[in-house]
């Protein structure tokens, strides 16, 4: 049996793109720290000896190619965060359509490559937005990685499976589910975002540990402005609150810790044996 490998990713996006920040924020778009979260990022990275997945939105693409250039040249995966951060259901078949097309332009003029990889923004692929997966396949798309597999209200279905399959039949594009641990019957998010910073470091590696003993894979994901204190406090609910400024803090310390423990890879490795690695 070969070893179990562990996949990492960022979502390249605004600080205020966040569903639950969207109407509230204020004369922030000059102060994004997109600058300071990535290079935090790469330092962290860098330091491990790590590459990574960085889903970019056609936003960030298009005020900061260099960025995306620098990371794409550095040997990291660049793919597809959509263009607006638009959940897709608001968007429609019709919009979606054409912000993966100029998703995959941008990409494409930035890294010389097409992408292979796509994520909804916010996990807006439930199962009423499964036609997203024939357009992603007709433009050259190989993997998903938009479905969260535990009812969180906004987003997420305990229904979805948890490992990875083909959404498709007639084709080999594959959707990798965010991986929650599983205990008895019941499924606990912890592998990103704002379950990774509330969670102690110690039982999100207790987790991975299980799941890799289990022949599971842990498919990580995380967002750059998670890693940076400075963004600014703007007003909304409770939910609000914790899932933008929760653990903030510590994340960086989190992650070393994480990284320390546990080899990662890019998505796309997926994709390849181990022998190629
Ligand atoms: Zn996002």
């Amino acid at each position: 049996m070969g070893r179990v490998r562990n996949f990492i990713s960022f979502d390249l996006e605004f600080w205020y793109d966040s569903e639950f920040i969207k109407d509230k924020k204020k004369a922030s778009e000059e102060n994004d720290l997109i600058v300071e979260s990535v290079n935090r990022i790469k330092r962290i990275l860098n330091a491990h000896n790590t590459k990574a997945t960085f889903f970019v939105t056609g936003k960030i693409m298009e005020k900061y190619p260099n960025i995306i250039k620098d990371l794409s040249q550095n040997g990291h995966e660049i793919a597809s965060h959509g263009y607006s951060h638009t959940m897709l259901n608001e968007l429609g078949r019709d919009d979606f359509e054409k912000e993966m097309e100029l998703s995959r332009e941008m990409i494409k003029k930035i890294t010389g490559e097409n992408p292979r990889g796509f994520r909804a923004p916010s996990w807006s692929i439930s199962k009423d937005e499964f036609w997203a997966y024939k357009i992603l396949d007709n433009l050259g798309f190989k993997y998903s990685s938009s479905l969260f597999p535990v009812n969180m209200g906004l987003y997420g279905s305990s229904k979805f499976p948890v490992l990875p399959f083909k959404p498709l039949e007639n084709s080999n594009l594959i959707e990798i589910p965010i991986s929650p641990f599983e205990v008895a019957n019941t499924r606990i998010p912890f592998s990103g975002g704002v379950y990774f910073r509330i969670l102690p470091k110690k039982l999100i590696s207790f987790f991975m540990k299980k799941m890799n003993e289990r022949g599971k894979s842990v498919f990580l994901y995380l967002h750059p402005w998670e890693f940076c204190p400075e963004i600014p406090k703007v007003k909304t609910s409770l939910v609000g609150k914790i899932t933008t400024y929760y653990g903030v803090k510590n994340n960086e310390k989190k992650l070393d810790y994480i990284l320390s423990n546990f080899d990662f890879c890019p998505f796309k490795t997926i994709f390849l044996s181990d022998k190629n690695l």
